[in-house]
């Protein structure tokens, strides 16, 4: 009989890591959390935990070497990262780096890539401890580890977030998406011809949000500090939509989220208008922002209310009340996730 064949695209990336988690088991008292977080948490000793979380980068897929430059590839490889350790609300602190690239690189080439990579880790204080070194036949494929740690109590899962807590985003969002259109504007008009000069004025707010972006830690700190314990977070890496589905799936609640309060910069909303794109679908669907979304309790709500980079934007519902956006307009719509298809 022949063995049945299922396509990847049939499962897409969600299903296919489901189903490894299906196939998998944890042996190990200290593996206190496995598959199906941002980080897998695993016991230090007794008040501690280690968190880890490996992301990938392959050219072609997630960066285009035409208009990124190596060292803008190491930094954000880097920073892709410390954002899921971030989204368990630890610290990182320890980052092993698996390179595999073709003889298309020169020596220059890889220091370059590795001066962003190590630009990185003194920016947030982050080791390089190890990795892997090997041939591509094809392209650059940057694989990273990133170990952090937390304090056992206060390590934070997408699955924390109960009925009537309040879903908040920090900072703005679709700017890494529309910093990423006027790249691939640039590089149309440079291919149809070369002696055109990149028009990137005025527009570096996006354009380093998609070049350089940071990895929330400074949240963190400041959750701490605002005597903030939040019962749910997850990072902005595919999207809002995407992300508070995931939230919602893994806490087994609903959502109401409100148009009106989804933050968004100046530069993002006037460039998507003149791309003849939607705002709400570049915040819902555009991803690669890196900044969190997480859940509070009601009576958090005081301590974050005119918090210049916090926004409240709706509020957790019970699982029968669906995931959905309420429009400026007062219309309710069920949110779907289109973030990235990887097959
Ligand atoms: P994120 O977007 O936060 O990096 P992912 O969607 O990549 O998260 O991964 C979700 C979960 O699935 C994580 O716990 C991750 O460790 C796990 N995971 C992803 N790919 C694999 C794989 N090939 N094998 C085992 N676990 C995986
Ligand atoms: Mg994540």
């Amino acid at each position: 009989m022949e063995t049945p064949r299922t396509e990847l695209n049939e499962l897409g990336e969600f299903g296919l890591i489901e189903r490894i988690k299906t196939a998998s088991t944890l042996r190990n008292t200290t593996s206190l959390r496995g598959i199906g977080d941002d980080a897998a948490v695993i016991k230090k000793d007794e008040k501690n935990v280690f968190l880890v979380s490996t992301d990938t980068l392959a050219e072609g897929i997630h960066f285009d070497l035409t208009y990124v430059p190596l060292k803008h590839l190491g930094y954000k490889a880097v920073v892709v990262n410390l954002s899921d350790i971030v989204a368990m609300n630890g610290t990182p602190e320890q980052i092993t780096v698996a390179l595999a690239c073709s003889n298309r690189f020169s020596v220059e080439a890889i220091e370059e890539l590795y001066q962003g990579i190590l630009l990185a880790c003194d920016h947030y204080n982050v080791d390089l401890v190890g990795g892997d070194t090997t041939t591509s036949r094809a392209g650059l494929i940057l694989s990273i580890t990133a170990l952090g740690t937390a304090e056992a109590d206060k390590v934070v899962y997408r699955s924390g977030a109960r009925t009537n807590d309040i879903v908040c985003v920090s900072g703005d969002l679709g700017g890494a998406y529309m910093g990423l259109q006027v790249l691939e504007r640039e590089k149309q008009s440079f291919l149809a011809n070369p002696e055109m000069q990149p028009e990137l004025e005025g527009l570096d707010y996006i354009v380093q949000r998609q070049l350089k972006p940071e990895a929330r830690v400074d949240m963190v700190k400041e959750l701490a500090t605002l005597g903030i314990l939040p019962t749910s977070m997850i990072d902005i890496s595919d999207g809002l939509a995407s992300e508070i589905l995931h939230l919602c799936s893994s806490s087994g609640k609903g959502a109401e989220l409100f148009e009106d309060k989804f933050p968004i910069d100046q530069m993002t909303y006037e460039t998507a208008r003149e791309f003849d794109l939607d705002p709400l679908t570049v915040m819902m669907n555009g991803g690669e922002d890196y900044e969190l979304l997480f859940t509070i309790k009601q009576e958090d709500f005081e301590k974050i209310k005119n918090h210049p980079s916090i926004n409240p934007i709706g509020y957790m519902k019970e699982a029968a009340a669906g995931v959905n956006l309420i429009t400026k307009a007062g219309n309710s719509f069920p949110i779907k996730a289109q973030g990235w298809k990887h097959f």
